[in-house]
C-alpha cells in the first residue's frame, strides 16, 4: 500500500519535496485500517502533519481506503540524513543518472506489436550512441512508453559507458532553464551543459512548437551534438510533420534519423504489462483480476498502473482477497463516476445475458444480425450510464474507432422512435442492471 501512497504523492509534489521528506518515512503496517508510519523525528512528524497531511489523505483516498487515515510515529535512532538541503541543487552532471527514473529501464519494458519497432530502435541506440540512428524520434499518445523508453536508453548507455555524459530534459524544463539563463546572464554555461553531453534525452519535444528563442537555441544544440556524433533522441505526441509552428530547419533534422511510434498495447499486451507490474510489486495477482482491469482501460499504460494499484490497496485496506469481483468494487467509481455506477463491464454482460450471447461474441469482430444489434445496443448503453467517451467505448469494443460507436448510438436512437420492441428490450435490460 505505501509503495502505491508514495507513487501518488510522487506525482503531486516535487522531486525535491519528496526525496527530502517521503523517502525516509518507514510503513509499519496497517492498524485498524489505518495505516501507521514511522518518521525519524518529531520535527519530521509536525512538518508533514502540517505540509502534506490531505494529500497522503488523498492517496489513501484514491487508493480506494473506505476511512483514510494514517498515523505518525517517531521512530528514534535514525538519524536524519544530512543530504536534505543538498538535494535542492539539482543538475550537477554526476546526478544526470539520477534525473532517470529507476523504474524505466529495457527489463521492465514489455514489448508487443505495438512497441517492438520502437523498443528495437532503442536498443540500437543504447548499443552503439551516436551510430545507429541520429536523431532516434519517438512519437506516441500519451502514457504509451515513450519516457520510459528514452529512460532505458540513459540506464544502458550509463551502464555500458560510464564516462558518458547523459542529459534527461523535458522540453519544458530545458525551455525554463533557457529563460532562467538569458536573465540571469548565464547562457554559456547553459550553452555548455547541453553541447557537452554524449546523449541528450529530450521528452515531449512538441512544446517547442510555438517557442521561437528555444526553437533557435536548441537548434544550435542540435547541430553542436550532431557533429560531433552525440546521440540524440526525442519524444514527442505526434511525428514531426504534425508539429505546426515549428521552424523547417528544425523538422527537417528531426526528420533526419529514425523516426519510430508507439501505438496503444493489444490486450495481450496490456495483461502482460500488468502481470510484469505485480511482479515488480511482489504481488500475486490472479490473472481474472489482470485480465478484468486490462479490458477496462485500454489506451494508456499509466492509468492501466494506476488502477491495478488500486484494486491491490483497496483489497489491502480492506482486508479482502483480490479477485475480480473486489476489482470491480474497486475500480467502479472510476470507470463510472456516474449515478449508475456501472462499469461497461457489467453493462455489455447484461446485454449479453439478454440475448443469451456471450459478452465476447458481442465485443468481437463479428458481423452478423444477432450481434451486431446487441453490440449497438451494449455502446448505446454504455454512453448513457457512464462516463466514457466515445474513444474509450471504442477501445472497449475491441479498438474499434469512436465514428463506429457514434454511428451505433445514432442508430438506435433512431430506432427508438420508430420501434417498440426495442423500447421494451432497453428497458429489460436496465432493469437487469438495477
Ligand atoms: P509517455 O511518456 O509515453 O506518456 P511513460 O513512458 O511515462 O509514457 O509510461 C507511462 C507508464 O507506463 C510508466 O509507468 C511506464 O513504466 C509504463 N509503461 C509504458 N509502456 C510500458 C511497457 N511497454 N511495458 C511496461 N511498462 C510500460
Ligand atoms: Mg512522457
Amino acid at each position: 500500500v505505501w509503495q502505491n501512497v508514495l507513487e501518488y504523492v510522487r506525482q503531486s509534489i516535487t522531486e525535491v519535496e519528496y526525496h527530502t521528506w517521503f523517502e525516509k518515512i518507514q510503513p509499519l503496517g496497517v492498524v485498524n485500517g489505518s495505516l501507521e508510519l514511522g518518521v525519524p523525528t518529531s520535527f519530521f512528524k509536525g512538518w508533514i502533519e502540517d505540509h502534506y497531511a490531505e494529500l497522503l489523505t488523498e492517496a489513501l483516498a484514491r487508493l480506494g481506503a473506505q476511512a483514510p487515515r494514517f498515523e505518525l510515529k517517531v521512530i528514534p535512532g535514525k538519524p536524519v540524513q544530512e543530504d536534505i538541503f543538498s538535494a535542492s541543487t539539482p543538475n550537477k552532471p554526476q546526478e544526470a543518472r539520477a534525473r532517470l527514473n529507476p523504474k524505466y529501464i529495457f527489463e521492465n519494458f514489455v514489448v508487443g506489436q505495438n512497441n517492438n519497432l520502437a523498443h528495437a530502435a532503442a536498443v540500437a541506440v543504447a548499443e552503439s550512441p551516436g551510430n545507429a540512428y541520429n536523431p532516434l524520434f519517438i512519437y506516441g499518445g500519451v502514457g504509451l512508453g515513450k519516457t520510459h523508453l528514452m529512460h532505458a536508453v540513459g540506464h544502458s548507455v550509463a551502464q555500458r559507458f560510464p564516462d558518458k555524459k547523459i542529459e534527461y530534459v523535458s522540453t519544458e524544463t530545458f525551455t525554463n532553464e533557457l529563460i532562467n539563463a538569458i536573465r540571469e546572464d548565464r547562457m554559456s554555461e547553459f550553452r555548455d551543459r547541453y553541447r557537452s553531453v554524449d546523449l541528450l534525452l529530450v521528452d515531449d519535444i512538441q512544446f517547442i512548437a510555438g517557442k521561437e528563442r528555444t526553437q533557435e537555441e536548441f537548434f544550435h544544440t542540435f547541430n553542436a551534438l550532431y557533429e560531433a556524433r552525440k546521440q540524440i533522441i526525442l519524444s514527442s505526441d505526434r511525428p514531426p510533420k504534425d508539429i505546426l509552428t515549428l521552424e523547417a530547419r528544425l523538422r527537417s533534422r528531426f526528420e533526419w534519423g529514425l523516426i519510430t511510434d508507439i501505438q496503444p498495447p493489444d490486450l495481450e499486451t496490456r495483461v502482460a504489462i500488468l502481470k510484469m507490474n505485480s511482479e515488480y510489486r511482489n504481488m500475486r495477482v490472479p490473472e481474472e483480476v489482470l485480465e478484468y482491469i486490462a479490458r477496462q482501460i485500454t489506451s494508456n499504460i499509466r492509468e492501466l498502473e494506476g488502477a491495478l494499484m488500486r484494486v491491490i490497496a483497496y483489497a489491502s485496506l480492506n482486508g479482502v482477497q483480490l479477485s475480480k469481483a473486489v476489482a470491480i468494487k474497486a475500480l467502479s467509481d472510476v470507470f463510472a463516476a456516474t449515478e449508475s455506477g456501472l462499469a461497461p463491464e457489467e453493462i455489455l454482460k447484461a446485454v449479453a445475458e439478454h440475448y443469451n450471447l456471450r459478452p465476447e461474441e458481442i465485443r468481437g469482430a463479428g458481423r452478423r444480425k444477432e450481434v451486431v444489434i446487441p453490440r449497438q445496443i451494449a455502446m448505446y448503453l454504455i454512453r448513457e450510464m457512464t462516463h466514457a467517451s466515445l474513444p474509450e467505448i471504442g477501445q472497449f469494443f475491441d479498438g474499434r474507432d469512436h465514428t463506429t460507436v457514434l454511428y451505433a448510438i445514432q442508430k438506435i436512437q433512431e430506432s427508438l422512435d420508430t420501434e417498440p420492441n426495442l423500447q421494451q428490450t432497453l428497458k429489460s435490460i436496465r432493469e437487469r442492471l438495477r
